[in-house]
């Protein structure tokens, strides 16, 4: 194999440009990486080694691909942008273990994705530069279709991190937070400067790593009817609990049988659902429901 230099030096990546004409597309996100730190920081936060399989959505033109089909025993990428594909298909050659799908990966059965790819895998982790407009998605499908994950490693939107990240108390934290937090345990690898990327997105960017959880932190006895309460409690942030779920649950009845039931799940009516931590909510919803309020 003939050395050539890595695809994410800025002078690679528009040499690859320029060469196969490709001109980026806003309306996917594309935000290509053009630096080895980064690139660095990302990979060593999913602990790949060669036993393991490394997902990647959106590979690009494969600057995050070939690090990790450094480091990984086995890599699937999925990229919607057909134009990319022969790309990806002349940067990529000389890795045999990288597998490029094209596909929508908020259509993809990601069960079946899983058993296609990775069976023979010792733990898989998704790591991915993220299209910023479908973030939310993509994630939340694939932590709510409890694949056999290990980690998530992605470069999102700053304040979208932040979010996730959050705990009870401050503005940040809302229904995404416990979302994301009843599945995994989600930590800040870094913040990142614009100009790691090019085209340069006009928002702010870091990296979170969500560490998947086996079994969730506290005990659910229904999942959807769970996140329907987290949903109905923040609905107007700035009303207390008892006043958002009184619209969601008791329209048109007296306040007592709902303040009676926030007591027996030990939550004072007058709080905002911004001060209430998974326990509680799980409390909660287990109290709303043993009362057939679902
Ligand atoms: N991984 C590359 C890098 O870091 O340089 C590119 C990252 S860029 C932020 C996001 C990539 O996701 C683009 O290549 C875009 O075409 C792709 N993409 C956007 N929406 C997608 C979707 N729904 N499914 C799969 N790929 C998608």
């Amino acid at each position: 194999m003939t050395m050539r230099e890595d695809v994410s030096t800025p002078r690679r990546t528009k040499e690859i440009i320029q060469r196969h004409g490709f001109s980026f597309k806003k309306s996917l996100g594309q935000n290509f990486l053009i630096d080895q730190n980064i690139l660095g920081k990302i990979v060593g936060a999913a602990g790949l080694d060669e036993s393991k399989g490394a997902l990647e959505i959106g590979p690009g033109i494969g600057a995050l691909t070939e690090k990790l089909a450094q480091t990984a025993g086995r890599v699937t990428a999925v990229e919607i942008d057909q134009r990319l594909l022969p790309i990806l298909k002349e940067v990529l050659e000389p890795y045999p273990q990288v597998h490029v799908i094209h596909g929508d990966v908020l259509k993809l059965d990601l069960q079946e994705l899983f058993a296609n790819e990775f069976s023979g895998c010792n733990g898989v982790s998704v790591v991915a530069n993220l299209p910023y407009y479908v973030t939310t998605p993509i994630l939340m499908n694939l932590l709510e279709a409890k694949l056999p994950l290990e980690n998530i490693v992605v470069m999102i939107q700053k304040e979208v991190a932040e979010r996730m990240a959050a705990s009870p108390g401050g503005k940040a934290y809302g229904s995404l937070s416990i979302a994301v937090q009843y599945y995994s345990e989600p930590e800040l690898v870094c913040t990142v400067p614009h100009s790691v990327f090019i085209p340069q997105p006009n928002v702010e960017s870091a990296v979170i790593r969500l560490k998947v959880r086996s079994t969730p932190p506290v005990s659910v006895e229904d999942e959807a009817f769970f996140f329907e309460v987290v949903q109905a409690s923040f609905a107007q942030r700035r009303k207390t609990i008892s006043n958002n779920l009184k619209s969601r649950f008791f329209p048109g009845e007296g306040r007592e049988r709902l303040e009676s039931l926030l007591g027996e799940a030990g939550i004072e009516p007058s709080r905002r659902a911004e001060t209430l931590d998974l326990q509680e909510f799980a409390n909660l919803s287990n109290t709303l429901l043993a009362a057939g309020l679902k």
